[in-house]
């Protein structure tokens, strides 16, 4: 489990279960969950259409066999009808805000008794966007739900007329698959609500989105040139395990995240001057588009330089051997802001023979 999230959920339990810290624990726990709804929100806002349905770990024996959309799902409706239908007795956020016609979605249950293609199937129907609205929607309302809560709230129990409630809504399948939700969810205080669908099953069911749209990543890599247009090596950015490189649909580059196509102004410029990347450009030095816009990204200049002189092969030996004698992040660590400087370091550390 990610240690962060861990960490916070066991601090935010063990500060719920006393009444002097209570109020400190719901804060906890609003600071976890905002931690994980940004995590999803990263992942909507850069993948494309496609990683939504894809199931690159159908058939396991776990949360990561599912998509990424039905994940979303899920984790809301559970909450949704837990927070509204069960403890609130009072309106779904998906039926008050018709969050199934904007979502596009063919259920209002919570997607448990779906299987296999289906999963897929359903998960193509989902407008994603409209989803993360419906997520976001969902988890404001039940912050303020948290929020209202009093130490004395938490021993609340569950009554058969509360069961009954819920499978009156239609809101969980009766396919046994599902069913036995109601009960889990009624035999619980809301204690165990506060545990379950309110935090631990957020963290599991995003950690396996985490692992889906990694797999996913790493199938989109497969093949393609990891040198980016720029100059940098995709095989070596720090963001490589949530990145399928710059050159693929699942290109989460900060800056080609900026643009509504996802396209960088290095890559239009390339692609509108007919060069694979910057290093065939005469412009190189003095340019000022995209990526070398930022001044401590002369380093990632630097790169496409190198390559104009040695070659991609070249730069990708060196980066390994840059990478095998420091520990860096980011590629500017070690070669510093200044354009000169940074060339020479990596040829410093190549094979090709040297221009200093
Ligand atoms: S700036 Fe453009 S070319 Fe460079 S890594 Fe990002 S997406 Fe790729
Ligand atoms: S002008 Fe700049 S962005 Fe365009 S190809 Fe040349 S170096 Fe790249």
């Amino acid at each position: 489990m990610n240690k962060e999230w861990s960490d916070k959920n066991k601090k935010m339990q063990a500060l719920i279960g006393k009444e002097a810290t209570f109020a400190e624990g719901v804060d906890v726990l609003l600071d976890l969950r905002n931690d994980l709804l940004t995590q999803i929100s990263y992942i909507v806002n850069s993948y494309p259409e496609e990683a939504y349905y894809q199931m690159p770990f159908a058939g396991a024996d776990g949360y990561h066999s599912k998509t990424l959309a039905y994940s979303m799902w899920h984790i809301f409706r559970i909450e949704d009808i837990v927070a509204h239908t069960l403890i609130k007795c009072d309106e779904q956020v998906l039926f008050a805000g018709d969050w199934q016609k904007k979502t596009g979605s063919p259920i209002i249950t919570t997607g448990n008794e779906l299987d296999g293609e289906e999963i897929a199937e359903f998960s193509k129907k989902l407008d994603v966007k409209a989803l993360f609205e419906y997520c976001k929607a969902v988890t404001d309302s039940t912050n303020k739900l948290l929020r209202s809560l009093s130490y004395r709230d938490l021993k609340r129990r569950f009554s058969e007329e509360d069961r009954n409630r819920i499978l009156q809504t239609g809101s969980v399948s009766t396919n046994e698959a599902a069913v036995w939700l109601v009960d889990y969810w009624c035999e619980k205080d809301i204690r165990g609500l506060i545990k379950m669908p309110f935090s631990r099953h957020w963290i599991m069911h995003i950690e396996a989105m985490c692992r889906i749209s990694n797999k996913l990543c790493q199938k989109a890599r497969k093949g393609v040139d990891p040198i980016a247009r720029c100059g940098l090596s995709c095989n070596h950015c720090f963001l490589k395990e949530w990145c399928g490189g710059c050159r693929t649909a699942y290109n989460t580059c900060s800056d080609a995240c900026r643009y509504p196509d996802r396209t960088c102004p290095n890559t239009s410029c390339c692609i509108e001057k007919g060069f694979d990347g910057c290093y065939e450009c005469d412009e190189l030095r003095e340019c000022r588009k995209g990526f070398y816009e930022y001044d401590d990204v002369n380093a990632v200049k630097a790169m496409a330089l190198f390559t104009r002189r040695y070659g991609k092969k070249e730069l990708l030996k060196t980066m390994d051997r840059l990478h095998r004698e420091y520990e860096f992040e980011k590629i500017q660590e070690i070669l510093g802001n200044d354009l000169e400087e940074g060339l020479i370091i990596l040829e410093k550390h190549s094979d090709g023979e040297l221009y200093i």
